[in-house]
């Protein structure tokens, strides 16, 4: 558990299950666990990766997002082959980068089975483009290595749509940001977990978070951003204890902070507006 997270000893926080990060992580087919690999807006650091979590389900894990570190912290805890699928919010590097390291070790030195990749839609293009810059035309199993790595599905993000995956069922709703971002909701078992992607408060965003278990929501900005940056598609801490007090959430997890060391100021200003459980989220905290 990162400093960070000790130093908000609400009595509340005690409600969530969290653990710090474990010494025998749990094996896959624990169901119902939210994990977070990294929690980083922007960029790694020494505390940890980019945004990237896991799911745990009966039947394996689901990853949601992949931002850079995030793959050395899953390879970490896990084997490669407890991976059943993955899903990524939006195409910022900060939750994508690490496709690309995914997508090489799937080809190469030995070629593994595909597994489903979920984006949202207009952002397929995109994908593509990872192949563009960085296939390896002289390798046979790494010309495209994303295409040849993973299933690519288009998230339709109409807050309907039902998407199976292994152990989950996956709804994506339109969230707003800069580019195409997907407010995901899975059911895990008898558990709802929602991510707001990154994004501004918005009716998709409302739709996903609805009565969830566990809301993972995105607070980047402490203050109010300059008044030319609120078309962006950010949160503050005040917003997201708003939406998740409003939405009737489970337990709230603060997450994408842009600054870390304004983890424990982060949640005393979410739950000025939230009175349930808040988790800052950190590598190797976990919520059932
Ligand atoms: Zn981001």
């Amino acid at each position: 558990m990162s400093d960070d997270t000790s130093a908000t000893p609400t009595p509340d926080d005690t409600r969530a299950a969290v653990a710090p990060r474990p010494e025998a992580p749990e094996a896959p087919g624990v169901t119902g666990i939210l994990e977070v690999l990294g929690a980083n807006a922007t960029a790694p650091n020494a505390a940890g990766p980019a945004s990237g979590y896991v799911l745990h389900t009966d039947e394996g894990l689901v990853l949601v997002d992949a931002g850079p570190g995030t793959m050395a912290a899953f390879t970490s805890r896990y084997p490669l082959d407890a991976i059943r699928a993955f899903v990524v919010t939006h195409l910022h590097a900060d939750h994508s980068l690490d496709l690309m390291a995914w997508a090489y070790r799937w080809t190469f030195p030995q070629v593994l089975p595909p597994l489903p990749l979920l984006v949202p839609e207009g952002a397929t293009a995109s994908v593509a483009a990872f192949d563009a810059l960085f296939g390896i035309p002289t390798l046979s199993t790494m010309n495209a290595p994303v295409s040849q790595s993973f299933v690519l599905e288009a998230m339709p993000m109409d807050g309907t749509t039902s998407i199976r995956l292994p152990g989950a069922e996956l709804v994506s709703f339109a969230a707003r940001h800069a580019v195409p971002s997907a407010a995901l909701r899975f059911r895990v078992g008898d558990r709802s977990y929602t991510f707001s992607s990154d994004t501004g408060d918005c009716p998709g965003l409302r739709d996903a978070a609805r009565g969830a278990d566990v809301f993972v929501c995105e607070a980047t900005w402490l203050d109010e951003p300059a008044p030319e940056d609120r078309g962006h598609g950010h949160l503050t801490p005040a917003e997201a204890g708003t939406i998740a007090a409003e939405s009737g959430v489970g337990t709230l997890v603060l997450t994408h902070l842009s600054r870390p060391e304004d983890g424990a100021e982060s949640v005393r200003r979410a739950r000025e507006r939230f009175d349930g459980p808040i988790v800052l989220a950190a590598p190797g905290v976990r919520v059932a």
